[in-house]
Parts: structure tokens; sequence; C-alpha cells
């Protein structure tokens, strides 16, 4: 099982959030570390389209660039999908004021600017339920 900061897929690594990479015109959706990079995986695993993804290290979230204009459309729990929005919306008291570190996992092989909507949608949607599944277990015996 893979731990918030392990990846078994191959990405290059862009140590800064700027420049951004080229990504065309699209919308950002912001979910946890953990949960939105299990979900890139699992798209990228499944032979669909996958862009980069910045994840912020100060705030334990990611930003997935998805196609534009998919944003209205939105609407999973605890995620956030926003055009051009690269900065972390939080509302952690403690967190709130600390500057975004960002790094970008690039695709090795990437040509595409954004990942699936749909399929990252179903994806979150998928390793959410099977996380609270788990925590159900672990905690309820
Ligand atoms: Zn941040």
């Amino acid at each position: 099982m893979l731990s918030p900061a392990q990846t078994e897929l191959s990405w290059r690594i862009q140590f800064a959030a700027r420049p951004l990479p080229p990504l065309g015109a699209v919308d950002v959706v912001q979910a946890g570390l953990r949960v939105g990079l299990r979900a890139v995986e699992g798209v990228r695993e499944q032979g669909l389209r996958t862009g980069p993804v910045l994840c912020c290290l100060v705030h334990s979230l990611v930003h997935i660039p998805v196609e534009a204009d998919t944003a209205y459309r939105w609407h999973a729990p605890q995620t956030l999908c926003r055009p051009g929005a690269w900065e972390c919306s939080t509302d952690k008291q403690r967190s709130r004021y600390s500057r975004c570190a960002g790094v970008w996992l690039l695709p090795a092989d990437m040509n595409h600017g954004s990942t699936d909507s749909d399929a990252l949608f179903h994806r979150l949607s998928m390793t959410r339920s099977a996380g609270a599944r788990n925590w159900g277990v672990r905690h309820g015996s």
C-alpha cells in the first residue's frame, strides 16, 4: 500500500511551483495529498490521460489540472475545483498563513497538460470510499 510520500510510477520532479509546466486551459482540482496522488496514479495505471500534479508540502494538498470548464460540475466531497487556482485554499488556522511550497510531479512521458476529469472524479470517489472502509475497520475493531 502506498504511503503519502510514495509513488511507484515514474515521474520527473520540478522542485518549484513556478514556472508552470505547459498546461493549456485548465481548471484545477485541489485534494488531500494522499488521496489525490493515489487517485492520479489510478488514472495513470488505467492508461487514461494524466498530466502533471502540483504537490504542496506545507499544506499536504495536491493541485491537479483537469480540462477547462469542468469546475462547475465538480462536487466531490473534500475536493475543490477552480479555474487557475494554484495556491492552497485551507481553513486550517495554523497553516493558513504559511506560504505554499510546491513540487511538480510530471509524468515521465508527459504529453498531456491535464488529467481526465471524469476518470479523476471516479478515482477520487473510489479512493475515498476505500479509505473510509479501511478507517472503519481499523477504528471499529
Ligand atoms: Zn499550500
